[in-house]
């Protein structure tokens, strides 16, 4: 007997699809069914049913005809980051509540030439800025108010963020995959906190054209799914150059980034940062890392200590360099071209200023403002260009540590995941959750997280760090981890 379509994952499903042991539109259905029967969980901010079956349809023909591509009808939903043509493209501000686009994102548009079904859009924190999904603004599909994002594994706790909802979409077998953004973390930590795998690749292996943007440096797109089997297939799918649209994307070929999932880890050197299993870190999480490392050995590979000796500066850098950029990427949202704009105004300067009050978060308005500060006139030295340097120490810092190792390893973040309000609006008590994610972000290397383990009866997910181009070595180290270990397969009660 099979297992149910919801837990067959992506490589399983585009076989049954290619087989025509099910068609895409039942798929489609199964899935869409699911999404309603579960919208509590607000993960998603919007749904389109007739945009999805008409895909699937298409897709449908597309397998009939022998001219499918290689995901053909296999479902996925897009962090609402993602702009995109059938349904609203919100960023999760009100400043784009009711914006649609014109075009695709790059990689929706990949993800759409390999056969791949848009399911819906999924919640994220405002313009991909927090830590736990709580800073969206627009409201949940099919509920009336604005609704923080639910964990499956404790309907009372954080999903994690910015990619909450993409996080929780897998979870609970809303969707087999997801995409996500990783600017400083946004893939790796929801991934974690919800115990599915995902992966952001080296940056500018993915075209950012169309992802709207927060911090254009350091913004990068990934898969999320349950296993890195799917994310090897779903990356192959999204990355290659974009020259002409995304200048900071790489001129280097696609890949087939499942081509060494099987390779033996015997001699692989994974790299422990002592940063990474010190005091923060919770004992249960240590204890989950700890014991995910010994499997590691058990398969081949050999452990060593290496030191990032700035990992505790990655915060100070991060939170200057990502809110310097946003809040000159921001600055486009003037009530002139884009979304919201006020409805009564005197004067030209009042319509930026009354738009801009009303469309913004919080949040958002605190990233724009230490944004301007630190690139202001008087202070740019002493923050903006000291930060821009210690970035690049944290990034020889990684070099140095790939001397003595293939891969690092640690966990994704100090904690499982807190309780919803939890921090209390305290933005300070977020920006430290993200503390072993930012190092690699800041140099620009790929990383994911894929379970590996419970502290209580939340999921912990182990960080994996890569060297650049890195990504096919990461996957292999997780899908090896994956086929001896059954974390990745664990469901939370009732999905
Ligand atoms: N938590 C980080 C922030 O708030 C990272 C967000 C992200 O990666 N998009 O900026």
């Amino acid at each position: 007997m099979s297992a149910p379509l919801h837990h067959r994952g992506v490589a399983a499903l585009a076989r049954a699809l290619a087989a025509r042991e099910v068609s895409a539109e039942e798929a489609a259905r199964h899935f869409l069914g699911r999404m309603k029967a579960h919208q509590d969980l607000a993960a998603f901010v919007s749904v389109d049913e007739e945009a999805t079956l008409a895909q699937a349809r298409a897709a449908d023909a597309a397998l009939a005809a022998g001219k499918a591509g290689p995901l053909a009808g296999v479902p996925i939903a897009h962090k609402d980051i993602f702009v995109t043509t059938g349904w609203p493209s919100t960023a999760g501000s009100r400043m784009l509540a009711d914006y649609r686009s014109p075009f695709d994102a790059t990689v929706v548009r990949k993800l759409a030439g390999a056969g791949m079904v848009t399911l819906g859009k999924l919640s994220c924190d405002e313009f991909a800025m927090g830590s736990a999904n709580e800073n969206v603004a627009v409201p949940a599909a099919g509920l009336d108010a604005v609704s923080p994002v639910r964990n499956p594994w404790d309907r009372e706790r954080v999903p994690g963020g910015s990619s909450g909802g993409s996080a929780v979409a897998v979870a609970a077998a809303l969707a087999p995959a997801a995409t996500g953004t990783d600017t400083g973390g946004s893939i790796r930590q929801p991934a974690s906190f919800c115990g599915i795998t995902g992966i952001k690749p080296t940056y500018g292996r993915a075209s950012r054209y169309g992802m709207i943007a927060f911090a254009s440096s350091l913004d990068q797109a990934g898969p999320m799914a349950r296993s890195a089997e799917d994310c090897a297939l779903l990356l192959s799918a999204m990355c290659g150059p974009d020259p002409d649209r995304d200048s900071t994307s790489l001129d280097v070929p696609a890949e087939d980034f499942s081509r060494q999932l099987h390779a033996s880890l015997e001699g692989l050197r994974i790299g422990v940062p002592k940063e990474f299993v010190g005091e923060g870190v919770a004992p249960g999480v240590r204890a989950a890392i700890e014991a995910a490392l010994a499997e590691y050995e058990k398969l081949g590979a050999r452990r060593v200590e290496v030191s990032l000796p700035r990992t505790e500066l990655s915060i100070p850098v991060y939170y200057i360099l990502a809110a310097a950029e946003a809040s000159s990427n921001l600055s486009r949202f003037d009530g002139v071209k884009f979304g919201h704009r006020a409805a009564q105004y005197k004067d030209l300067a009042e319509m930026y200023a009354k738009t801009r009050a009303e469309g913004f978060g919080d949040e958002v308005k605190r990233r724009i403002m230490i944004g301007t500060y630190v690139l202001s006139h008087g202070y740019y030295d002493a923050y903006y260009l000291q930060a821009q340097k210690v970035r690049r120490m944290i990034a020889d810092d990684f070099q140095q540590a790939f001397r003595d190792c293939d891969v690092i390893a640690g966990p994704a973040a100090p904690t499982v995941a807190w309780k919803i309000g939890e921090h209390g609006g305290d933005p300070v008590a977020d920006y430290l959750a993200d503390v072993f994610t930012l190092p690699a972000s800041l140099a620009g290397l790929p990383g994911m997280s894929v379970p590996c383990g419970f502290d209580g009866s939340m999921p912990v997910g182990l960080q994996l760090i890569g060297n650049y181009f890195g990504e096919a070595k990461l996957l292999n180290a997780a899908h090896r981890f994956q086929q001896a270990t059954d974390w990745h397969r664990k469901t939370p009660e009732g999905f």
